[in-house]
């Protein structure tokens, strides 16, 4: 076979050109359907550069009967052939089939994706080969954007990116279960004399965990070089099996010196509406087609989004609102509680249709490094509630004060010993400074219009699943 250079399969379907029509070019990818008759197959071939496939047409007077009989759905292999003007619908190029090559063959009897249209409830059982449908596919070449699009955000806007720890010597934040990091035998730890595991002779000579969020550290990076945000993997070993929570997720966290909650809420709003708007500029294809399979009201939801300013309002005035709703919730509300799914969702989708901002939520029911306010009731905390989602962002104005900070340390039970760092902050030029986390899959959720989490993560980890 002439050996020749690969062309991507988007750059032709998208880019080609007049002078570019009768040359020979050379595709490789995999084998999505062929289909035909007795002289001419028609393969749809995709490389995962784009969602649509391209059309080899195969002349078989021109080839071996053997070869084309290995050539099927999920088979792989390069083309030579020449680029062509289509006169299919939906395409205006296609490759008339010089010369095959197969690289690897899929048996039709056992290669599971054989079919279209199989549920996604099956395709979390395959997630090694989902990523080859048109679905995962979509969803993943999203992600990446949307992994881009943060990174360019921050950059252009003069943000640094942090990496923080991800095995954490502290459980002081309190945002759920932590799973413990150890090289110790679980069958024979090494005692202490009064009989409990001894973690001074662990790895680290102490007690050490998955991290659930890149915060704290985040701060003291914002206290020197005033804008910075984390992004990476956090890890939550809370019991929750829904269609919004993973044990393993990414979060994207900013944190900014002297910023105080209206900025933070500005930067959230304008952040997350950059973030909707890029993926309308860049990820069309795949948007459209996820809006015709799974939601045909996904690409309406965007742009409202991106057109629309956030409802801003403090939990008082929402807890009001749901308590005359004349809703039947399964958890009832008053002041005091935390926001459940179904209040946040009703909030945002029946009352004011459209993302809402949340402010000042009652201190006890957030953690213990929120602002406190002068009423001695609730602190500067900010969540953001969006459609279908709940609660997308998290964050707050952080208590700059040594004082009051060290208070709500001692009153929340936290042992100094383990946050003396932190505690370092507010006694060396400390400064007010703001900031949130935004779940990574919850937006990867909004923005492809997936009602599960476990789908828009190559490899979910739940209670019970780790097996890819
Ligand atoms: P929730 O109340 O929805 O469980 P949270 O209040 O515990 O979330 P935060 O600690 O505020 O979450 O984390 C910041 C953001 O991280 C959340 O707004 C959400 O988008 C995301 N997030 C939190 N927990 C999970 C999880 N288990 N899986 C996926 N994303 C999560
Ligand atoms: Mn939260």
């Amino acid at each position: 076979m002439e050996i020749l250079n690969r062309s991507i399969i988007k750059d032709l379907l998208k880019s080609a050109k007049k002078e570019d029509l009768d040359h020979i070019v050379n595709v490789k990818g995999w084998v999505r359907t062929k289909r035909g008759n007795k002289n001419v197959a028609f393969i749809a071939l995709n490389d995962g550069s784009i969602i649509h496939s391209i059309q080899i047409v195969v002349d078989l007077a021109n080839f071996d009967e053997e070869v084309m009989k290995l050539i099927t759905t999920g088979s792989c292999i390069s083309v030579n052939g020449k680029l062509v003007e289509s006169m299919g619908q939906g395409q205006h190029v296609e490759i008339q089939a010089t010369e095959i090559h197969v690289y690897g063959t899929a048996d039709a009897e056992s290669y599971p994706l054989q079919k279209k249209g199989h549920s996604l409830e099956f395709l979390r059982e395959i997630a090694h080969l989902r990523p080859r449908t048109n679905t995962f596919g979509a969803v993943l070449r999203v992600r990446h954007a949307m992994a881009y699009g943060i990174h360019k955000y921050y950059n252009d806007n003069g943000f640094f990116y942090i990496h923080t720890p991800i095995i954490t010597g502290s459980d002081a934040e309190g945002a759920g279960a932590m799973f413990r990091v150890t090289t110790m035998d679980a069958k024979n730890p090494p005692l202490t004399e009064d009989g409990k595991v001894n973690y001074a002779e662990d790895f680290f000579g102490k007690e050490t965990n998955l991290t659930v969020s890149g915060q704290l550290e985040a701060e003291l990076a914002a206290m020197s070089l005033t804008k910075v945000y984390t992004f990476g993997p956090t890890f939550r070993a809370e019991n929750s099996n829904t269609p919004r929570h993973l044990a393993e997720f990414w979060m994207n966290e900013p944190e900014v010196a002297f910023n105080e909650i209206k900025e933070n809420m500005d930067l959230a709003e304008d952040f997350i509406k950059y973030l909707i708007k890029y993926a309308l500029e860049n990820c069309m294809d795949d948007l459209q087609f996820l809006n015709d399979m799974y939601d045909k009201e996904l690409l309406e939801r965007l742009n409202f989004v991106v057109n629309n300013d956030f409802m801003r309002l403090a939990y008082t005035e929402a807890i009001d609102i749901l308590m005359k709703s004349g809703q039947s919730f399964e958890f009832p509300v008053s002041w005091g509680v935390d926001l459940q799914s179904e209040h946040e969702r009703y909030l945002v989708e029946k009352h004011f249709q459209k993302p809402v901002i949340l402010t000042d939520y009652p201190k006890d029911i957030k953690a213990f490094y929120m602002k406190q306010n002068d009423d001695g009731k609730t602190v500067r905390a900010m969540d953001v509630l969006f459609p279908k989602i709940g609660e997308i962002i998290g964050g707050s104005q952080r208590e700059e004060n040594y004082d009051k900070l060290l208070n709500r340390i001692h009153e929340m039970g936290i042992p100094e010993k383990d946050v003396w760092w932190y505690l370092d902050t507010r006694r060396f030029g400390t400064a007010p400074h703001s900031g949130f986390g935004l779940g990574f899959e919850r937006l990867i959720l909004f923005v492809t219009g997936m009602a599960n989490i476990r789908d828009v993560i190559p490899f979910p980890r739940t209670p019970m699943n780790a097996e890819f």
